[in-house]
């Protein structure tokens, strides 16, 4: 698996992350994980295109996170000399149908040339060549973290998510956690983890690999200083998250 961030940010416009969004490569299957604001152009910029992308799965239906998924659609209704075939799945936590059909179909309306699938996941799915487990997040109502496997080899993605056992159990021995880590400790926000809760999960999970994601920009907080808080209590493999940052499993 390849994994590439396409937005480290947040719902707060930022020159420097784009809003949240991951590229997953694996036995050649492309896949989004999550689809904020401007994830088609971040994948441009990487060289990749939305046109091939097989599916995109969404942690949760808030803007920061969902924001690009009518672009994406528009671009692929619209692009001339370009007629898509095969078919594109969305996957999204319960509900997840119902909020695509009133927020992306009611504008964009059904492809002529492809089908869209939606699922709502329930706890896993099988998506050749990955197995893929959904886990409830304490962030707001069906807000879900992913893991994916592949060839004994997994990734977490958190999406929004508070301090609970449930991360902690969907993270046990991952190669690559990526967490939210919106806020420092000194403005913990419900629904959010601190730099401290993130080491505390990679710690209790026994993650290899602990990225600081979904990164709100601070005033006189230096974005390096999450670092440091994490490592007060995980002494393992930490590092901040940036646009474009890619990652081999
Ligand atoms: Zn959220
Ligand atoms: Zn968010």
């Amino acid at each position: 698996m390849k994994l590439t961030i396409l937005g480290s940010g947040t719902c707060v416009p930022s020159l420097k992350r784009s809003a949240p969004a991951y590229f997953l490569e694996a036995d050649g299957r492309q896949i989004l994980i999550d689809c904020g604001s401007g994830t088609v152009l971040q994948l441009e910029k990487l060289g990749r295109s939305y046109k091939d992308i097989d599916a995109v799965f969404i942690t949760h239906p808030h803007p920061d996170h969902v924001a690009g998924v009518v672009p994406f659609v528009q671009a692929l209704l619209a692009t001339p000399m370009f007629a898509r075939e095969k078919d594109l799945l969305f996957v999204g936590p319960n509900g997840f149908r119902d909020y695509y059909k009133s927020c992306v179909a009611s504008i964009m309306g059904a492809p002529k040339t492809f089908s869209i699938n939606i699922i709502d996941i329930e706890d896993r799915l099988d998506y050749p060549p990955l197995s893929v487990i959904a886990a409830q997040t304490v962030h707001s109502e069906n807000s879900i973290a992913y893991r994916f496997e592949h060839n004994g080899r997994s990734l977490v993605i958190t999406g929004d998510a508070d301090y609970d056992q449930g991360i902690i159990a969907l993270s046990e021995n991952c190669g690559l956690l990526i967490a939210d880590c919106s806020f420092p400790g000194s403005m913990k926000s419900r629904g959010h983890m601190t730099p401290e809760e993130c080491g505390l999960v990679a710690k209790k999970a026994g993650a290899a690999k602990l990225v600081l994601s979904h990164l709100h920009a601070i005033p006189s907080y230096p974005d390096s200083e999450r670092i440091n808080e994490c490592r007060v209590v995980f002494d393992g493999d930490v590092v901040l998250a940036e646009d474009l940052m890619e990652f081999n499993l």
